[in-house]
């Protein structure tokens, strides 16, 4: 087995960068321009930034200490906002796409919850959405074992009722059942033609990935549909990975394909289907630095939410996360 003794990273992962300036599709979080950039300016004094295909193959040269910036669910903010602040840096990333909006046109949950939660607030999109489960599948709900997230603490932040539902939109209510009930919220809510024109402001367009892909921005998988992929059985998984891995190869003839895991779940069969699928690595929301050992093992590289890794009120870089990789050096060649 090749040697990879020393490089170590640390991933922050990135959802949406844009102004607060909220259209018809709004979102409740999200970074602005301004605090990325300042973000970008801090990394870069420090450290160099690479991609996940290069930080996992052992012949590519990047540094012994390196930032790996991810994006998940192919946000057109990358290409709007994010991309001219990267280009400013001199710094790459790494974009994990969903091939559902591009193969069907659709949204994926993850977001039509969010534009729903946004528009009726917590409390009104609660009320709607048991309103209309019970209207279709009657009283008693069913709810899926959390087994696998072992002992994971979901929403630790929200308090109990918020939690509960949220855990039942996205981890608990079978998916034969929340996605009939989310798409016809979503008609209800925003229009029956509301779909197109969320997908068209949501998502990169295909013109922006090959973009991307021409300025040395590397491509990931984030799968199909964006499902909780433990929640599948083993066959169900790999097609899940392989339908978003297949498009992809399509559309940008890359390869050797990277697989953020959504909202960062994982397990053995995960690890079997990506091994039979020939695929290169896998990120996980494991929140610590990528270590040498991660690199040989490489099915579940660990990674940071942008949130964990600077200030929420001052935007300053957390020691307790870089200094994992830049501790005894003076900055990218200390
Ligand atoms: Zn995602």
């Amino acid at each position: 087995m090749t040697q990879m003794p020393t490089r170590r990273a640390v991933a922050v992962n990135y959802h949406f960068v844009r102004p607060a300036r909220p259209g018809r599709f709004a979102l409740r979080a999200h970074e602005t321009p301004e605090r990325f950039d300042r973000q970008l300016a801090q990394m870069s004094k420090r450290l160099r930034f690479c991609r996940a295909g290069e930080l996992v193959d052992p012949r590519s040269d990047v540094p012994e200490s390196s930032v790996l910036l991810s994006f998940d669910d192919g946000a057109r903010d990358v290409m709007a906002w994010a991309l001219p602040l990267l280009e400013k840096h001199g710094a790459t990333a790494s974009i994990f796409v969903c091939a559902l909006p591009y193969l069907e046109g659709r949204l994926l949950e993850i977001q039509k919850i969010e534009y729903l939660m946004k528009k009726l607030g917590i409390d009104g999109f609660h009320d709607s959405f048991y309103a209309e489960y019970e209207q279709r599948f009657g009283s008693e709900i069913e709810r899926e074992p959390l087994d696998f997230a072992g002992g994971y603490e979901f929403y630790r932040y929200d308090v109990e009722a918020v939690r509960r539902f949220k855990l039942d939109l996205n981890y608990r209510i079978p998916y034969a059942q929340v996605t009939p009930i989310l798409d016809a919220l979503f008609a209800k809510v925003f229009g029956a033609d509301a779909e197109a024109d969320a997908v068209r402001e949501t998502y990169l367009s295909i013109d922006d990935l090959k973009q991307l892909v021409d300025r040395g921005f590397e491509l990931g998988v984030h799968t199909h549909r964006h499902r909780v992929l433990p929640r599948l059985d083993f066959e169900a998984q790999k097609r899940e990975i392989e339908t978003g891995a297949a498009w992809l190869r399509d559309l940008t003839g890359q390869t050797r394909l990277s697989v953020a895991y959504p909202y960062g779940f994982h397990d053995e069969n995960t690890h079997r289907a990506m091994r039979e699928l020939g695929l290169q690595a896998g990120l996980s929301m494991e929140r610590r630095a990528i270590t040498p050992r991660d690199l040989l093992d490489r099915w579940g590289l660990p990674r940071y939410d942008v949130n964990d890794c600077f200030d929420r009120e001052s935007n300053e870089m957390k020691e307790s996360v870089f200094s994992q990789i830049t501790a005894g050096t003076q900055g990218p060649n200390g």
